[in-house]
């Protein structure tokens, strides 16, 4: 068996932030043995934008052209529907919880989904995940232009707002409702992309397609496989090095590969660096001795939570978390760029690609 690919470019953009960078080309994979006819045909489109504050590069496959299109379409329409539903950088259905705070306010059943998900896993991790963190974040700013520590008396008063067991989700006829407390203020940048991202995959399934590669910021949703019989191969970033170096090769189908890391935003503070993840303890960014955390779940939004809460907890707490949690399965790489800690499920499906780094299993059950 061969595999051979034909690319054509369809259309060609300058890579500029809200353009799409076009390229069709057919992937033709053939029996060596076998006659022209039986050749069996499919048509591949990249496409590479910019959302909610992201890179969102996708893969779709389809047979004709124009279904191929016309999955890629679908993908770049839900991810406008679900940014204009969820960012809370502009006037959405999210920030009118904000907005309203103390009020009851109707919401999207999708919001509605988001949010009970998210007060689970707050529960689970004893707020390490924290949705309603935006007290917080909006004192820091990191990664939207705060570059100075905030006073303790506003660190203090910000963490008296930050509870996520004060929010109510609740369904009346068919229609949702989201009630925060009156000077609480809702952000769920650390779980709305592993949502959305699963979203895509099934709405995207639902229209027929198969396979696809959906990366929304590292945040990597694997549909079904590369091939029949091999599975997406999704690398690990090496943190210190460049992009595209991986310490890493974890094979997925059909579930999500969300990493978080120190390496994406961080700000510098008396020559100490800190990401952008913020304690609702301390009220502090975290200083964890984490590098970077990946968890492999088929729950998209539940991936991508943990993420975050498993970095702030650092090493230790994390690993004892994964002790007691063994449905959830990571990667954890320590800031010695050096040791990895495997959950054993994942024992077949990563390849350590660093020759640096060395790879402990961790039993889970
Ligand atoms: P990235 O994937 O870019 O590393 P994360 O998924 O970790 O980002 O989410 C970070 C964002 O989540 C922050 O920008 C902030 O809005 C929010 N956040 C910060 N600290 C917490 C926390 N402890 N719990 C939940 N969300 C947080
Ligand atoms: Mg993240």
């Amino acid at each position: 068996m061969f595999a051979r690919k034909i690319f054509w470019l369809a259309a060609a953009a300058a890579l500029c932030a809200s353009l799409p960078v076009l390229s069709i080309h057919a992937a033709e994979t053939a029996a060596a043995a076998e006659s022209e006819q039986q050749e069996a045909k499919e048509y591949e489109l990249d496409t590479t934008t910019f959302h909610m504050g992201t890179v969102v590069q996708i893969k779709v496959f389809g047979k004709t052209p124009e279904e191929t299109k016309r999955f890629a379409q679908i993908v770049e329409d839900e991810v406008v529907r679900f940014d204009d539903m969820m960012s809370v950088h502009k006037d959405s259905p999210l920030n009118n919880v904000n907005k309203h705070a103390g009020e009851k306010v109707e919401v999207t059943p999708e919001i509605a989904e988001m949010t009970r998900e998210a007060l689970t896993i707050a529960d689970m991790t004893h707020s390490a995940f924290e949705p309603m963190i935006g007290p917080l974040v909006n004192l820091w700013k990191i990664g939207f232009g705060g570059d100075h520590v905030p006073s303790d008396e506003a660190i203090k008063e910000a963490i008296r707002r930050v509870d996520h067991r004060h929010v109510r989700v609740t369904e009346e006829s068919g229609k949702w409702f989201m009630q925060i407390g009156r000077d609480q203020n809702v952000d769920m940048g650390a779980i709305a992309k592993g949502y959305i991202g699963q979203k895509l995959a099934e709405k995207l399934k639902a229209a027929g397609a198969t396979h696809a590669l959906l990366d929304l910021g590292g945040n990597i949703v694997a549909m079904g496989e590369k091939y029949p019989g091999t599975p997406w191969r999704i690398g690990l970033q090496s943190p210190d090095k460049s992009r595209g170096a991986y310490f890493a090769v974890v094979a997925a189908s059909d579930t999500n590969v969300i990493t978080s890391g120190a390496y994406e935003r961080n700000f510098e503070k008396n020559g100490h660096r800190y990401g952008h993840i913020l304690s609702p303890t301390t009220g502090q960014p975290v200083a964890t001795d984490i590098a970077s955390v990946t968890i492999v779940d088929k729950n998209g939004a539940r991936a991508y939570a943990l993420c975050t809460a498993l970095f702030a907890m650092g090493w230790e707490k994390a690993e004892a978390f994964l002790l007691a949690h063994p449905d959830v399965h990571a990667v954890l790489l320590k800031d010695n760029l050096k040791d990895v800690l495997v959950s054993e499920a994942l024992r077949d499906k990563i390849q350590p690609y660093d020759p640096e780094v060395s790879i402990r299993l961790l039993k889970q059950s």
